[in-house]
């Protein structure tokens, strides 16, 4: 079986440990790579190249790292087909999607702070005739990035690009249960000629790894993106050292549809954003709140599309949904569909494991699974199950719905679908969350911040953003007069 090495300082070695992680392919439950179970001594050699790295990269114009991140990017371009593989092999997306979302916009990343860098500029400001003052911005040093199994590359990529575009240098982790692409990218920052320690990859669990990169004292921002218990855990380890952090964490994301929406438009995006990805992106919709005037309608259309996608093989074109990442996860999520049936929730479509070819009968499918008639208090509508789950509850005024989306802990997204103009103005304003679409989902501009509010986190993601986070700010006063 393929064993994947550190990435230190330009070159694949293996963890000091000389111990590995078995790696499954959730399609098949078998393992199908070894990832090195590093610990605090990789984790002290990776950033001790990164920072030795950072003298000379912080120094590099812009315009050269640039061409590096272009590089970067066509190199994942040309090999979007392997990297798809990859991608859905270890975490269990269909080919078509990762293909279609997590290599295409892992590339667009790179590009995307490439010109970023091009074209970013410094504040100044007069003081009447006596001052004059100026904000110069530099990069930190060694950036600690460590990121979760359902984007493997997209959320990666998301924080390497502007990490290293803005001139610093980069210690990475992704999850284990999804290492090969992060693996796959080492090679072609080989291939780019990035220069050696400008992003090191350290491979392993979050406990070990992790936390020993988290914290280091040599690395003083922490960009994270995962569960809501693991950035608590990391931000009582890393405040008292006075490390800048950003969070990125769960959801429970309401979609509500009124009873003027396109009722067509509304199911068929909803499906998606139930199901896409198995349900496993932060920013699905797990909560469906439906206007009673079309809640009948919206039912038995979302139902019968529900019950009609494919669930199956992750290679094959027609399949919607591939398996969950992880045997555990299955569970976790099961346990949630046992909850339902303790407390007699009705479940109008799946509910159960599928039955599928002797290839596939260990991997972790689900059938995507719809919810009715569940209390608000339940634990099935506060909690993130981050799987193919969604619970309908019908609403009759505006003010009811406002306040049920609303609460819960959580505040990453929110859909709405309404025609009304002034509708989709007052909702979206009255939804505590940190990103609403209306009449859409999923539909981002990186130009703008991303992130959560409550416990779905802490800082935001953008351009402007990003470039505050990746570097830190000096305000240089003259007076002239
Ligand atoms: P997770 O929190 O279990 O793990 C995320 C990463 O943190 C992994 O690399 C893991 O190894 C590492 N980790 C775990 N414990 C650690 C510790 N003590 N110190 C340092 N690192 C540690 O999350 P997951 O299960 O991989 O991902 C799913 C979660 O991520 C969901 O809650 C989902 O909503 C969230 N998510 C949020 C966003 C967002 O943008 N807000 C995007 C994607 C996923």
């Amino acid at each position: 079986m393929n064993k994947l090495w550190n990435f230190i300082n330009g070159e694949f070695v293996p963890p000091q440990s000389e111990k590995y992680l078995e790696s499954f392919n959730p399609a098949t439950g078998k393992p199908h790579l070894l990832v090195s179970d590093s610990d605090e001594r990789d984790v002290a050699l990776a950033v001790d190249s990164a920072k030795t790295a950072f003298t000379d990269w912080s120094r590099t114009k812009a315009e050269e790292r640039a061409k590096f991140l272009y590089r970067i990017a066509d190199l994942i371009d040309e090999r979007k087909v392997k990297l798809a593989e990859a991608e859905s092999a270890d975490q269990g997306k269909p080919v078509w999607l990762a293909s279609q979302m997590d290599i295409s916009r892992a590339s667009h990343n790179f590009r995307f702070f490439a010109g970023t860098i091009l074209h970013s500029h410094d504040r100044a400001t007069r003081m009447d005739q006596t001052a004059f003052n100026y904000t110069s911005r530099k990069p930190l040093g060694v950036a600690g990035l460590i990121s979760p199994w359902n984007l493997p590359l997209y959320l990666l990529t998301w924080k390497i690009a502007p990490a290293i575009a803005f001139g610093n240098t980069a210690v990475a982790k992704p999850s284990e249960f999804t290492s090969h692409t992060a693996y796959l990218l080492c090679e072609i920052f080989q291939e780019a000629e990035l220069p050696n320690g400008v992003v090191n990859m350290i491979f392993g669990t979050g406990p070990r790894a992790g936390q020993a990169l988290v914290t280091h004292p040599d690395v003083p921002l922490i960009s994270f993106t995962g569960g809501t218990t693991t950035g608590r855990a990391i931000a009582t380890a890393a405040a008292p050292m006075f490390k800048k952090l950003s969070l990125e964490l769960g959801g429970k994301n309401p979609n509500i549809i009124f009873d003027d929406a396109d009722l067509e438009e509304a199911v068929r995006m909803s499906i998606r954003s139930s199901f896409l990805n198995q349900g496993e992106i932060c920013l699905c919709g797990s909560r469906l709140y439906v206007q009673r005037g079309i809640y009948n309608e919206f039912v038995e259309k979302f139902v019968a599309q529900a019950k009609a996608l494919k669930v199956g093989d992750p290679r094959e074109k027609d399949t919607f949904l591939g398996p969950l990442v992880s045997k555990d996860h299955l569970e976790k999520v099961e346990s949630f569909l046992k909850h339902a049936r303790d407390e007699g929730i009705q479940i109008l479509a799946g509910g159960n494991l599928p039955k599928l070819s002797a290839e596939l009968a260990n991997g972790y499918f689900l059938e995507p699974t719809v919810f009715a008639g569940v209390k608000h208090v339940s634990r099935i509508q506060q909690e993130e199950i981050f799987g193919p789950v969604v619970s309908i509850t019908p609403f009759d005024t505006d003010e009811e719905a406002i306040e049920m989306a609303n609460g819960v802990t959580y505040g990453l997204s929110a859909t709405v679908w309404t025609k009304s103009l002034q509708r989709a103005h007052t909702v979206a304003e009255e939804l505590h969350a940190g990103t609403v679409w209306v009449n859409t989902w999923l539909m981002r501009d990186l130009r703008l911040p991303f992130g959560g509010v409550k416990a779905s986190g802490l800082g935001r993601e953008g351009q402007e953003e990003s470039f505050e986070f990746f570097t830190e700010a000096k305000t240089i006063c003259i007076k002239h007069g």
